[in-house]
């Protein structure tokens, strides 16, 4: 059976007006960034590959801990990991590819062609970008480490990635059947519970009826277990279990 790790590697503050949807409160709201660890597999899986340290100076970030550093806390060395699935192309998700030098990478087909596409170069998108992180997905499609997915798959048995959108055009989630039940990762289509709880949407969208969509996605697929993970919810450490200070075992 597969267990499932939330690795926080960095911390940002900002206010509610500033990210949710339309919201007129300018309360304080602290972002956790993660990214999650499949183990119990033949190889670890890993579900996205944060930024570097150019990203944490550049955009305000505290308590960054490289992502290659804190896989190695559940005892994973990067360099051992064969494949990343990654939610979706923005920053905080791809521009640490390079951390991961033997992850074959799978994306969805709608992510690759609208960061490569005709909307990309507009501000209200790209300042979600890190550009020479995503110019690398040219160099690392022909050197065959991209897996470019035409919408849902399974990885490997248990293991399955749905396409979502809404947050950003082929934004997909992730499932992992646990002891527990099933885990939902549910990157950015929920940054908060507070998003797919009372189905509120965030400020950074492609489509919001596929963002809403996405949110009954979500819980269709956790059931009655709601093993959900969140993407940037610092209540992750709350509500799973903190084994050290930013790593939280999920199942
Ligand atoms: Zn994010």
């Amino acid at each position: 059976m597969y267990e499932v790790y939330a690795l926080k590697y960095a911390e940002r503050d900002t206010t509610t007006c500033q990210f949710f949807y339309r919201d007129s409160a300018h309360e304080p709201l602290t972002l956790h960034y993660f990214v999650w660890l499949i183990l119990g597999g033949p190889r670890p899986i890993l579900v996205d590959t944060g930024f570097k340290d150019d990203d944490a100076r550049a955009r305000g970030i505290r308590n960054y801990v490289s992502p290659a550093q804190v896989v190695e806390r559940v005892g994973v060395k990067a360099s051992d990991i064969p494949i990343a699935l990654i939610t979706h192309l923005h920053y905080d998700h791809w521009a640490g590819h390079s951390l991961f030098p033997n992850a074959e990478f799978w994306v969805q087909q709608d992510e690759v062609a609208f960061w490569t596409g005709p909307w990309a170069r507009y501000a209200a998108f790209n300042q979600s970008a890190n550009v020479p992180t995503l110019a690398d997905l040219v160099t690392l499609n022909y050197a065959n480490r991209v897996r470019i997915l035409p919408g849902d798959r399974e990885v490997a048995p248990g293991i399955r990635v749905y396409r979502v959108g809404g947050h950003t055009a082929g934004l997909q989630i992730v499932t992992v059947d646990t002891s527990r039940g099933t885990v939902v990762l549910t990157s950015d289509a929920s940054h908060f519970y507070r998003n797919v709880e009372t189905r509120q949407p965030v400020q950074i969208i492609t489509s919001l009826p596929e963002m809403l969509a996405a949110f009954e996605t979500i819980h269709a697929l956790a059931g009655s277990s709601k093993l959900i993970v969140t993407g940037h919810d610092p209540q992750v450490a709350d509500r799973f279990k903190q084994v050290e200070t930013g790593v939280v075992k999920i199942a």
